[in-house]
């Protein structure tokens, strides 16, 4: 099962970073956060090459070589925010692009977006304020006052379901997020594991203690840089209370009476639609008994 933003197996990642190979490539072009695309009808597609020497005309503030995927070489780049766009082109931002480009590319746009962000946050040095420059034979950046040197970050989240043992899971609603229902989520504190983390999330955020603990998969998630690790639990005590702040409602719901759910791009959406399948599942093996 090949996640949302999981660089694919086609995908051979340019590492050591070298200088985009002259001849045909795709470019993940990022004006401010969204990509430049050429839309044709109801097609929508990343820019050549050559489109980028006869349709951008403006200076690129970044560029990458990101690898090859099945062959073809990618190179994400950035034109500042309020470059001009000619004709045929337009700007799409990056959770849109998910309904146009096929889960390859679109992984290969999530990669080139999250290192050319780590490169505009990193040009100065986080520990003096010194400028910093490319190491060469990596993505690292070192600082010319103190040596500091830092790389690309990627902050590790846990998502959980949390289940009843039987049909039942549990969904909250956060502030802000119109009629969606979803998993609870948090990031990892410093000194946590997972499983520590998973455990402090749902108890501060629906009150509950849950056990069998049970991995499921990881997914990149480039807004901006999360690595979401998504689990099921078994619900072990209490009653569900939220904090009213961040969550202000979350219930038991059964696996045939659903809310609105978060779209397909999310591991959220992969883990309720499992646990759907698993009760399906175990549902026909009872009446076949
Ligand atoms: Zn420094």
């Amino acid at each position: 099962m090949s996640m949302t933003f999981s660089l694919p197996d086609g995908f051979v990642r340019s590492y050591p970073p070298e200088s985009p190979p002259r001849g045909e490539s795709r470019w993940l072009l990022f004006r401010g956060e969204d990509v430049v695309v050429s839309e044709c009808g109801s097609t929508v597609e990343v820019l050549r090459a050559t489109e980028i020497e006869t349709l951008v005309d403006a200076p690129l503030s970044e560029l990458a070589y990101l690898g090859q995927l099945d062959g073809m070489p990618c190179i994400a780049g950035a034109i500042p925010p309020d470059a001009h766009l000619a004709e045929g082109l337009r700007t799409m931002d990056l959770r849109s692009l998910f309904e146009h480009f096929d889960p390859e590319l679109y992984a290969v746009a999530g990669y080139g977006y999250q290192i050319l962000r780590w490169r505009r946050a990193s040009r100065f040095c986080a520990f003096c304020g010194g400028a910093t420059e490319p190491v060469d034979g990596e993505w690292g950046r070192r600082c010319g006052s103190c040596n500091h040197v830092a790389y690309p970050h990627v902050s590790p989240c846990v998502i959980v379901l949390i289940h009843d043992g039987g049909d039942r899971l549990v969904l909250a609603h956060r502030r802000g997020r119109g009629a969606m229902r979803s998993l609870i989520a948090g990031f990892l504190e410093p000194g946590e594991s997972l499983e520590a983390a998973l455990r402090r999330e749902v108890r501060e955020e629906v009150g509950l203690e849950v056990d069998d603990i049970r991995y499921y998969a990881s997914q990149p998630w480039p807004f901006p840089h999360q690595l979401m690790v998504g689990f099921f639990a078994h619900h072990a005590g209490g009653e569900i209370r939220v904090d009213g702040e961040e969550l202000d409602e979350a219930q038991w719901y059964s696996f045939d009476q659903l809310p609105t759910l978060p779209g397909p791009i999310s591991i959220a959406r992969r883990l309720i639609d499992a646990f759907v399948v698993d009760v399906r599942t175990r549902r026909s093996a009872g009446r076949s008994e």
